[in-house]
């Protein structure tokens, strides 16, 4: 416990009757709690693990700096084109590893500061009944109870799959490793094969279906898969893993093809499930799904009208904004003017590969599908900077637009800062901007943003 929260403990006098005891101190968990107790609510937390959350700890923020420190490598290439001579260069693991605590520990202290107002209890929570949340030997009484306890790593059951990690686990191998296996397809395995990669590792990356990042636009899906190949991860798409052996030089891992890849480390991404063990939900009678996410109702209301859920262990939308979202409309409930309202259509989303994938809004199968006739706007070209710098990289750009109306409905990008530049156009599509407004839009020169408001003529198929 640090020396912070500790003192809040000792001075902080508990009441009897929380008006919110929220249980998860991650992103949804904090931010609700803090924003009741601002509002004048008696606020209790309780957090069996570091303060902060996946986000802090063990996802986007050590997950952004590990991708920082990949793009180097990049960096040092593409300077000589520029008439930079750079000397020898070599990467340290334990330094990265050191540094990126050092900044996740200040955090850490940030996140119990934000929570001054709070009674913050440190352990893991259960539930008694619908008002009464047990942590340890202590019982804390509650009007509402706010269950926001995120997802955990889930891994399939294969055979040798105690020799394998997960993202909790690799910020923070004692060992980098020289030879490294990714297994999925989805955000976390993408996005860590292009790091390791970057940092020097010799990447394998396993899909199980035909190409990686399924949901995304086909095109988008194919011209990273391509970029990420050319970078230098071994992509092997439609095959899966059937087994993994301990070696004397390292692990084995056996494909369902028959062919097996060595490695020292097997990361698996196959997803996250909600993270409701022991947690007490069947005891009070909470609704869950099949993979355990609490079901919840118009403000995220349980079926137990006491209790409320949102974040990651309702299996919705697993992105730090969207769990940050739901506690303000939570809050603005309980404790405001009820105005506030979660908006879930065209939830902006960036996919931190090499290159990066920015997007916001229907893939060109969904406007297709779902609005009938659609335009198509797309460009492939090499940017500026690669003129010099000697790397092949290209860049994507594709608007989606819905021909009846003229609205911009899809807008995708794979390049350097994809998810930068996709923010703001996030926000034009928001207010219904159309093609025509996109057209008038005057570009910022030079840069790629640019090519977004440029792209005059539809592809013909
Ligand atoms: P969490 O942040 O997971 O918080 C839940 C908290 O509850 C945890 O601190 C946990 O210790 C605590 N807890 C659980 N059970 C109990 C209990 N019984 N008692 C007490 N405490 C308990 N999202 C993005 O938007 N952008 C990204 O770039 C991004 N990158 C990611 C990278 C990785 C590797 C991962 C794994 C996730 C990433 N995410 C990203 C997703 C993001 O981290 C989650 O969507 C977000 O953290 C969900 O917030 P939450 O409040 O629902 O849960
Ligand atoms: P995803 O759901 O994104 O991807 C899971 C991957 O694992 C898919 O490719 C899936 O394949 C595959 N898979 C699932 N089960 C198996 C299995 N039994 N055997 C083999 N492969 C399997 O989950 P992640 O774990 O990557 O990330 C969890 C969530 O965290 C993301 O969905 C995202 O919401 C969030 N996140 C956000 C980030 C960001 O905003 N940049 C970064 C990281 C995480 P298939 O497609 O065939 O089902």
């Amino acid at each position: 416990m640090t020396p912070n929260v500790k003192a809040m403990l000792m001075t902080d006098k508990q009441p009897d009757l929380f008006d919110l005891f929220v249980i998860g101190g991650g992103s949804g968990g904090v931010r609700a709690a803090r924003m009741a107790a601002a509002r004048g609510a008696r606020v209790g937390l309780a957090e069996m693990a570091a303060m902060g959350g996946t986000c802090v700890n063990l996802g986007c923020i050590p997950k952004k700096l590990y991708s920082y420190a990949a793009h180097f490598s990049d960096s040092f290439a593409e300077a000589r084109g520029f008439g930079w001579t750079v000397g020898d260069t070599s990467f340290d693991w334990q330094t990265l590893k050191a540094n990126r605590a050092r900044e996740i520990l200040r955090l850490n202290t940030i996140y119990e500061s934000l929570l001054a107002k709070v009674h913050v209890v440190r352990g893991r929570a259960t539930l008694v009944n619908a008002n009464t949340v047990a942590v340890g030997a202590e019982q804390f009484k509650a009007k509402r109870i706010l269950v926001a306890t995120g997802g955990w790593p889930q891994v399939p059951d294969v055979p040798g799959r105690e020799h394998v990690v997960t993202s909790n686990e690799i910020f923070d191998l004692a060992v980098f490793p020289k030879r490294l296996v990714v297994v999925g397809g989805g955000y976390i395995a993408s996005e860590f094969a292009s790091i390791f990669n970057g940092l020097g590792a010799h990447v394998t990356q396993l899909y199980r279906g035909e190409q990686i990042l399924r949901g995304f636009d086909a095109d988008v899906r194919q011209f990273a898969a391509d970029e990420m190949c050319k970078h230098g991860v071994g992509l092997r798409v439609s095959t899966d893993v059937r087994d993994i052996v301990k070696t004397d030089e390292g692990l084995l891992v056996t494909l369902t093809d028959g062919s097996a890849v060595h490695a020292d480390t097997v990361l698996y991404a196959t997803g996250r499930t909600p993270n409701v063990k022991d947690l007490g939900l069947d005891k009070v009678g909470v609704q869950q799904r099949k993979n355990g996410a609490v079901v919840v109702h118009e403000n995220y209301q349980s079926s137990v009208p006491s209790i409320y859920a949102l974040g990651d262990v309702t299996d919705r939308v697993q992105l730090t904004p969207v769990a940050l979202g739901e506690a303000m409309q939570l809050v603005d409930h309980l404790f405001g003017d009820d105005t506030r309202k979660m908006n879930y259509d065209g939830i902006p989303t960036a996919v931190f590969t090499h290159p990066n994938i920015g997007t916001v809004g229907l893939t060109e199968a969904q406007a297709r599908s779902q609005l009938g006739a659609v335009r198509i706007y797309r460009s492939n070209f090499k940017a500026l900077k690669h003129t010099l710098s000697g790397a092949s990289e290209r860049t994507l750009m594709k608007l989606i637009v819905d021909d009846a109306t003229d609205r911009v409905v899809g807008l995708h990008m794979v390049g350097t800062d994809a998810g930068e530049i996709v923010q703001g156009f996030a926000v034009a599509m928001k207010c219904g901007a159309t093609k025509v407004q996109f057209d008038t839009t005057i570009g910022i020169h030079p840069t790629m943003a640019e090519e977004f408001v440029t792209m005059r003529d539809a592809v013909v198929d």
